[in-house]
């Protein structure tokens, strides 16, 4: 039996399309599950056409009315979340829980956009000068487009086209290739809570649709989640062209552990942050940053190893499973040459996930929980971003010692630090260059009415995703003077500009 195919979604209709085929895998199993022809220039250029007619509609849609929509989205998604889960699972090889979780983290962005009544109120001055009243509002842009990662294919979709929509635009979503699905899932919800045709439209596709998205007239701007050569890709290319661009890149996570911190809780939450997910989060931990004497980290290390070797590894479809697969072969082999060449270099592997073998599932892609010590700054484990179950402890004499090898990482999306001691937070908040911090809290993504995002090469533009940065993203200001004629507060005209005071 044939693959089946997966769709674009363009004007409301599903299509599909002859263009290039890239198989959909389950890393679970190593099969292909599904093919994706990719959308071509012919299919970007009707998506657009389909979204600016759109977009001349929904613009002008009474805020009331897309207030509606956007609440009749959130009961679509909440009560079809299963639905979702279940395409996630077996897309991507998360554990339904972990699955569970991203839908639950959407729905906080699309209750916030349900708020747009009041979240697009402008301000106004009244009686700016005499007769003169001044009001300034946002507008929507016109045709927006996302391109997301696989390591969230329902969260990170959702974390743009909500407050996308709701500003008023029309919205084009271009989801990895390596779990397409759960886009067209939203597209249905998006049309059975009444958005109309064209306002959401998804296009399937790799690296050629992105360049022809990025370089697309009537597309004014991108939102981009993804690693960070290509966020950089995305953010050149798409401000080159004169779109606003939003681009979201890897990151290295660092978790500070002080000795006074309560070390079982911190290792619960190590172990939580660095494998969960297979450590394919943007938000995992992959380094700790054990601070103190030997005899005072010992006990961290030991504790991590420990719960570490007692997670269960195995594919969605077990309810046993506490962490999946990663995503493909080449992820998972890159992973353990990583492993490897540290080893070689002479860190210590003090918990080894390379020769894991999971029953029944000897083709799936899958790596168990590693624990890395006595690792070399320059070392790859380090220096790059691994994205799957790998941990490396990094030692500090003092805080200070622990913030300056955090800040010297090349990425800044999450940092965390474990501690009992106010002074020692408060400092590592102010003083960490992470645009993420959590304070006891080993993944600091902030809730749907805060805002996302890193710094440095964790991101590339102004501003987070979601939240109001989000909505600024989406909009652009209008700000009105207004005088109404009235002969009594009319001032004479004159050809010099205002010297005086407005009065
Ligand atoms: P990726 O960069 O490989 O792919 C992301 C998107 O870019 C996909 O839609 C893909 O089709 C497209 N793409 C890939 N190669 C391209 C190319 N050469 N030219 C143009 N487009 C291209 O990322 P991924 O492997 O899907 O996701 C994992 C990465 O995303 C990790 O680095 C992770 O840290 C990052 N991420 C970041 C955040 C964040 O908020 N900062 C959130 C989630 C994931």
């Amino acid at each position: 039996m044939s693959a089946p195919t997966v769709e674009h979604v363009i004007n409301g209709q599903r299509r599909s399309t002859g263009g290039d085929p890239i198989d959909v895998t389950d890393p679970a199993t190593g099969r292909v599950i599904a093919v994706i022809p990719a959308a071509g220039q012919a299919e970007l250029d009707e998506a657009v056409a389909a979204a600016q007619a759109a977009f001349d509609q929904w613009s002008q849609t009474s805020l009331t009315k897309r207030a509606g929509v956007l609440f009749a989205f959130r009961e679509q998604v909440a009560s079809r979340r299963a639905e979702i889960e279940e395409i996630i699972s077996r897309e991507h090889g998360k554990t339904r829980p972990d699955a569970a979780g991203e839908i639950t983290r959407g729905l906080e962005i699309i209750e916030f956009a349900c708020g747009l009544p009041q979240l697009l109120q402008g301000t106004y001055a009244d009686q700016l000068s005499t007769g003169v009243d001044t009001y300034a509002y946002r507008e929507p842009l016109g045709v927006c487009a996302g391109i997301t990662p696989f390591n969230f294919p329902a969260m990170v979709p959702l974390w743009m086209a909500p407050i996308a929509i709701a500003a008023g635009n029309s919205f084009i979503l271009k989801p990895s290739e390596r779990d397409p699905s759960a886009s067209l899932k939203l597209a249905e919800l998006w049309a059975a809570a009444g958005l109309p045709d064209g306002v959401f439209s998804v296009l399937q596709g790799g690296p050629a649709l992105v360049d022809a998205i990025l370089a697309h007239p009537g597309i004014e701007a991108v939102s981009f989640v993804g690693s960070t050569p290509i966020a950089k890709h995305v953010y050149e290319r798409g401000s080159a062209h004169g779109k606003r661009v939003q681009a979201l890149g890897g990151a290295k996570n660092h978790a500070v552990v002080m000795p006074d911190a309560d070390i079982d809780e911190a290792a619960d939450h190590l172990v939580a942050a660095g494998y969960g997910s297979a450590g394919q989060r943007c938000m995992a931990i992959s380094a700790v940053v054990a601070v103190g004497t030997e005899e005072e980290t010992g006990p961290l290390i030991k504790a991590i190893a420990e719960k570490g070797k007692a997670v269960v590894v195995g594919p969605s479809t077990s309810e046993d499973s506490e962490m999946g697969p990663v995503i493909t072969a080449a992820s998972r082999d890159r992973i353990l040459s990583i492993i490897s060449e540290t080893e070689a270099e002479g860190a210590q592997i003090v918990l080894d996930g390379r020769d894991l073998s999971v029953p029944g599932h000897a083709e799936g892609y899958f790596v168990g929980p590693t624990l890395i010590t006595g690792i070399d700054r320059s070392s790859r484990a380090y220096t790059e971003e691994v994205f799957g179950p790998v941990l490396v402890v990094l030692r500090a004499a003092d805080v200070d010692e622990a913030i300056r090898i955090v800040n010297e990482g090349p990425y800044g999306n999450g940092a965390a630090i474990f501690t009992s001691s106010g002074a020692a937070a408060r400092k590592f908040q102010r003083e960490v260059q992470a645009g993420m911090v959590g304070i006891n809290v080993p993944i600091p993504v902030p809730a749907g009415s805060f805002s996302f995002g890193g710094r440095k090469a964790s991101l590339f533009g102004d501003t987070h995703v979601y939240g109001r940065e989000g909505l600024n993203f989406y909009t652009r200001a209008k700000a009105v003077t207004s005088r109404w004629p009235d002969s009594a507060l009319r001032p004479a005209a004159s050809l010099a500009f205002p010297s005086e005071p407005r009065h």
